[in-house]
């Protein structure tokens, strides 16, 4: 370890609860003293001598760009993940009656298509550099997708589990990478418990486990990636999904990062958090004035952010109160209008986590909690083609016609009259 980190800005580990300190292994609790959660932490002063903003606008087009400000010391795994388009969404601006209004598209991250690409990507390099052979996780589905496809191409052994239910374009886009793959009987609550105690007696590393503190950091560069491509500013107001909880808690951790090192103009930034109605424990803590989690358990077509016990739950929360934000939920029926909204409006196909907050994303702006005037990003984290039986019966249908000129006609003639109608 000590012959490379030298390169690496990250100096261990850290209780997010009691500071108390641990060496940069494979853990997650601070089991010394108080069993919070570990963050990783970095010497900035280190980050600031290295990076600005020229040296970073002459890296790669990945979230390597950003790699002083993540955990891991020699060679990432590059697979191409990061540096999604920034959509700039005027049609969808308008429809709603905002003035700017920008589309983080994740949906189209690489290698396959949800922001856990990012996250996947730092942990299996961390993985890689602690001496794992064999890694893991617990999935609501693209979890699952991203560990399969990018330990195949770092040539680790992978198994991992989701539940049961879950989509087939889910459960295909793993099994396509030849991983084991262990379908369990439950939710992913009970799939999560069942895979810490695999991680307890196995010597896996489970990227949302063992290695969470390293997994989570790639979170952090969908906070760079939107000041950067906003011309280096920060907007006013964000709105992402919630599961975890922790995509919402590293996006803030990225802003206030860049500003730390002074790459940044310091701003206040509201966040407002996305759930839907039948798995909302952190929305439904936030409209109580809870800053505790009552676990519920799920029941929505939005199975990609369907976690009843959200462990970052909390931190969000205190997030949204204290930039003045919102966290709401929408129902089934609002997600399926979210998407159609988002496709139609602006050409892009999200799957049931992203019409979660396009839903919410509405409903706020229509509650008077966005205000027209504030720029303002959505966080787009999947895409659509992975769970299209959410959609399947609330889209129209082709016209099936004859290879002959009048049975198109007569087709086109029924076309025109209902888009009329
Ligand atoms: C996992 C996931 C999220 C949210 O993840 P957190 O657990 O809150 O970090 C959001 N959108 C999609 C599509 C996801 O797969
Ligand atoms: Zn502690």
């Amino acid at each position: 370890m000590t012959a490379t980190l030298s390169r690496s800005t990250f100096t261990g580990l850290r209780c997010k609860e009691c500071g108390h300190p641990y060496e940069a292994s494979a853990r997650h609790v601070c089991e010394d003293v108080c069993f919070g959660p570990l963050e990783v932490v970095y010497d900035y002063e280190a980050i600031k001598n290295r990076v600005s903003r020229a040296t970073i606008e002459a890296g790669p087009a990945s979230i390597w760009r950003y790699r002083e400000f993540l955990p891991i010391e020699g060679d990432p795994i590059d697979v191409g993940t990061g540096f999604t388009p920034l959509l700039k969404a005027g049609n969808l601006a308008k429809r709603l009656g905002l003035k700017s209004l920008y589309i983080k598209n994740d949906g189209v991250n690489m290698p396959t298509l949800s922001f856990k690409d990012r996250v996947v990507s730092v942990a299996l390099t961390r993985a890689r550099e602690l001496g794992f052979t064999t890694v893991s996780c617990a999935s609501t589905g693209n979890l699952a997708n991203s560990t399969a496809a990018i330990a195949a191409h770092a040539g680790l052994d992978c198994c991992v589990f989701i539940p049961s239910d879950l989509e087939l374009g889910k459960v295909l886009g793993t099994l396509i990478y030849n991983p084991t793959l262990m379908a369990v009987h439950g939710n992913y609550d009970q799939v999560n418990r069942l895979c810490s105690e695999v991680a307890n007696t196995f010597g896996w590393g489970f990227v949302n486990i063992n290695l969470r503190p390293y997994y989570s950091e790639g979170s952090k560069t969908l906070g760079y990636e939107v000041i950067e491509q906003l011309g280096w500013q920060l907007p006013d107001h964000i709105v992402a999904p919630l599961a975890s909880g922790s995509l919402f808690t590293k996006i803030r951790k990225g802003f206030d990062e860049f500003i730390k090192v002074g790459l940044v103009q310091e701003k206040h930034v509201r966040f407002s958090g996305a759930q839907a109605e039948g798995c909302s424990p952190i929305a439904q803590a936030f409209e109580a004035g809870r800053d505790f989690i009552t676990p519920v358990k799920p029941n929505t077509i939005a199975k990609s952010i369907a976690i009843g016990n959200p462990a970052d739950g909390p931190y969000a929360i205190d997030i949204a109160k204290k930039t003045n934000g919102s966290i709401a939920a929408v129902s089934d029926h609002e997600i399926i209008e979210g998407i159609k909204l988002l496709a139609e409006t602006e050409g892009v196909f999200t799957e049931t986590a992203g019409g979660t907050t396009i839903a919410v994303l509405k409903k706020l702006v229509e509650q008077g909690k966005i205000n027209p005037d504030e720029t303002t990003v959505a966080y787009i984290t999947g895409n659509g083609l992975k769970t299209t039986e959410a959609i399947a019966s609330s889209i129209g249908e082709p016209y099936l016609i004859e290879a002959q000129l009048d049975s198109f006609k007569a087709a086109w003639a029924k076309a025109q009259a209902s888009h009329q109608g």
